[in-house]
């Protein structure tokens, strides 16, 4: 890729994150419950539980939290997972570009340089004050 690829690609990813909806971090989980209740059918039988209950896990600031989803918010949170793993993925992109953008500008310098023709020492000179003369 080269530098003009990058930028453009970068103003790309920068467009898509101003885009992105609402998010979260995190994964659902399925379970099932048994309860309290001595009489209860879920005692018994392993596949009389309760639920399904959807559990959303996640980290944040280096925290694990987790809470439950009802099941008719289930679309839109899982929706949200996917928004968040998408700006991951832009930022992670965004990152590697910006490494590599860096890296071409560093071999650009270095060719530049040593493409450059060394100064006679004579013209430097030239950048002292005219000397006065009488
Ligand atoms: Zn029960």
């Amino acid at each position: 890729m080269t530098e003009r690829e990058i930028d453009k690609r970068i103003a790309a990813i920068k467009g898509e994150l101003a885009a992105l909806g609402p998010l979260h971090p995190g994964s659902i989980s399925r379970q099932y419950n048994v309860c309290g209740s001595p009489s209860c059918r879920c005692k018994a039988d392993p596949a009389q539980r309760h639920g399904p209950y959807y559990q959303l896990s996640y980290a944040y600031q280096r925290k694990s939290t987790s809470t439950f989803v009802r099941e008719p918010d289930l679309a839109e949170v899982q929706q949200q997972l996917r928004t968040y793993e998408r700006l991951r993925a832009l930022i992670d992109e965004w990152v590697a570009l910006s490494i590599e953008r860096a890296r071409l500008r560093r071999v650009l310098r270095k060719q530049k340089s040593t493409a450059k023709i060394p100064r006679p020492k004579r013209l430097s000179l030239g950048t002292r004050r005219p000397s006065t003369h009488k």
